[in-house]
């Protein structure tokens, strides 16, 4: 065995493989560079996936003839003056991204600093530099990368299709884009323009929600909720979504520490927490947060592409972050998104023949044509006289609730004056400019639900002492973790104690589980510690419960209400955050503006 130093060539290629995984790794560190460089103004171009070309030109600082050969040098950085990993002011500091993409492709930069007569020009191939030589450029620095991989074909074969990798190339786009507000960014995919935004202007709250409302459209802007909180030396800003406006996947969820985009565990973790009940598990927020706090507080040195990060404090992190959600969604109020409305009126004007109609609303058209095509029930609405008392009497009532026009202080409120109840399941209301569709049933479950939690708030969950103690056996990395939560687990009623090294003892549990399985709870929590840092098994467990409680602590379908049941159930929905959505992230609600029923119509 002879043990050897090994070329620094082959040093550069394996350390390319961790922080060069696709083109879009390259693109970030490229741009990365061009930020640090102060560069106002970004333009990225990528032809076949980036596979053949990856074009990056910036107008910032520059480089000069000198500093090129050392640039594109394994460890080589201007970015760590002195010798503190934990005060990092740029986004670079490691020194590895040119020397790793220069020993997988073919390397030209070109780089003039702001007053250099020239600019001056490098090329490097497979890892061979060339001497630099007097070039044209304007001031600042142009990067290209062509043939990507052709050094290491084994990675080569890894990539996906052009297209796949053009999309991970925008997405990292995007998230660089939204955390730079005051830098005009442009993307070219294959010649085509696929992302444009102007440097914005202003104070920077306002110039990164403009920012948000280029990148994400305008859906995004008209469901979300601001978010700007400050605590210690830590602010959160940026902006969530409704919880109605959801998506299947989490792919809508930009995070950035310190103006850098991440994809932190905790952080997702946090965000699961927050909209916790207002979402079903397979249903994700949208969000764009940035997190800031002095460098010394957070460790981005843990991951070579720097996606992950290390708070030093934790628990104030969680707390900063899901505290603001929470009452940014409290805020919110009844509110629930607009595309409710819209995906509504889709269905409205649906063409075609009942039946026909594409996916579920062929489904649900095809029942409801079922049901009126079963012959009346016997005994039914002309049976007999002492059969038709009751049913005349509906017909009265309901003649007179028509007959009762709304008081327009009624019509004022947000959910506007009941007129109506439908199939004894819906409630209609009139509003100033619309109307408003209630699900009773929905609606009053989400009351009933939040009074359960208000109460747990202030009383405190109630617990319930096992007979017997329970020991469970975990391994002593889940074991610790749930002892340094003890606290905020017997918050929400479940009370365990060390028990040697790898166990814990259950002492009590949340009296509203019942008997639960210990045993599979605690082996829950402790999964759900180790992926999300959070106790959501427990929270989710409770929450089944009590979402199962207020299930049948609420009016049915199928009731029927009197007008003043209604329009109370409409003021209460008003005055209870969170009303506008059930426990899964669907609406309680739909509201139609007036303009929109006339569209319908073809009325306007
Ligand atoms: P790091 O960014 O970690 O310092 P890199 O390998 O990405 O390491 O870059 C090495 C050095 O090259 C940087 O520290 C910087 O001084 C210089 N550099 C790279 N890209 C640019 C650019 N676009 N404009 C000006 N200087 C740059
Ligand atoms: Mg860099």
């Amino acid at each position: 065995m002879t043990i050897r130093i090994l070329p620094s060539g082959l040093v550069n290629r394996i350390a390319a493989g961790e922080v060069i995984e696709r083109a879009s790794s390259v693109v970030k560190e490229l741009v990365e560079n061009s930020l640090d460089a102060g560069a106002s103004k970004i333009d990225i171009s990528i032809e076949q996936g980036g596979k053949s070309a990856i074009i990056i030109t910036d107008n910032g600082k520059g480089m000069s003839a000198a500093e090129l050969p050392t640039a594109i040098l394994r460890h080589a950085t201007s970015k760590l003056p002195g010798e503190d990993l934990l005060n990092i002011n740029f986004l670079g500091f490691r020194g590895e991204a040119l020397p790793s993409i220069a020993s997988v492709s073919r390397l030209r930069i070109v780089s003039r600093e702001k007053d250099a007569e020239n600019a001056w020009e490098i090329t490097v191939d497979a890892g061979e530099a060339s001497e630099p030589v007097p070039a044209a450029h304007a001031p600042g620095t142009r990067v290209e990368v062509r043939d990507l991989f052709y050094a290491t074909p084994a990675r080569l074969k890894f990539l996906k299709t052009d297209r796949t990798e053009a999309n991970h190339v925008q997405d990292i786009v995007r998230r660089l884009a939204m955390a730079h507000p005051y830098v005009s960014f442009t993307l070219t995919i294959d010649g085509k323009t696929v992302l444009a935004a102007d440097a914005a202007q202003g104070e920077l709250l306002d110039a990164t929600a403009k920012r948000l409302g280029a990148l994400m459209g305008r859906d995004f802007s008209e469901n979300m909720l601001a978010i700007a909180t400050e605590k210690e030396n830590a602010t959160l800003t940026g902006a969530v979504s409704l919880p109605t406006y959801n998506r299947g996947t989490s792919t809508e969820q930009f995070l950035f520490v310190n103006h850098r985009p991440v994809r932190d565990r905790l952080l997702l973790g946090c965000l699961r927490a927050a909209y916790q009940d207002f979402l079903a598990h397979d249903r994700h927020p949208v969000a764009a947060l940035f997190l800031d706090l002095p460098p010394e507080e957070v460790d981005v040195n843990v991951h070579p592409a720097k996606a992950e990060v290390r708070f030093r404090d934790q628990q104030q992190i969680r707390g900063l972050i899901i505290s603001s959600l929470r009452r940014a969604l409290e805020e919110a109020g009844f509110r629930a998104s607009t595309t409710v409305a819209q995906a509504t009126l889709q269905r409205f004007s649906t063409p075609g023949i009942p039946g026909r109609g594409s996916g579920n609303v062929s489904h649900f058209a095809e029942t409801a044509y079922a049901y009126q095509a079963l012959p009346p029930q016997a005994g039914g609405l002309f049976a007999g006289n002492a059969a038709l008392a009751p049913q005349a009497r509906l017909v009265e009532e309901a003649l007179e609730t028509l007959a009762q026009q709304p008081s327009p202080a009624l019509q004022s409120y947000p959910l506007g004056a009941a007129r109506a109840q439908l199939h004894e399941t819906y409630i209609v209301a009139q509003t100033a400019d619309g109307l408003v569709i209630v699900d009773q049933h929905a609606a009053h479950e989400r009351l009933v639900y939040e009074r359960m939690k208000q109460q747990m708030a202030e009383k405190g969950i109630a617990r319930q002492k096992l007979l017997l103690p329970e020991v469970v056996e975990l391994d002593s990395a889940s074991a610790q973790q749930l002892l340094t939560r003890q606290e905020e687990l017997s918050e929400m009623g479940l009370v365990i104690e060390s028990f040697g090294d790898a166990s814990i003892v259950v002492r009590e549990t949340p009296a509203l589980l019942g008997e639960v399985d210990v045993q599979a709870l605690i082996r829950d929590l402790a999964d759900s510690l180790a992926e999300f840092g959070e106790a959501l098994a427990l929270k989710e467990k409770i929450e089944h419960v009590c979402g199962t409680m207020a299930c049948h602590g609420s009016v049915r379908a199928g009731k029927q209400l009197k007008l003043d049941e209604m329009n109370a159930l409409l003021r209460q929905m008003e005055a209870t955050p969170h009303s506008g959505q059930c426990n899964h992230g669907r609406p309680t609600y739909v509201e139609l503006k007036l303009k929109d029923i006339e569209r319908l119509f073809g009325r306007s």
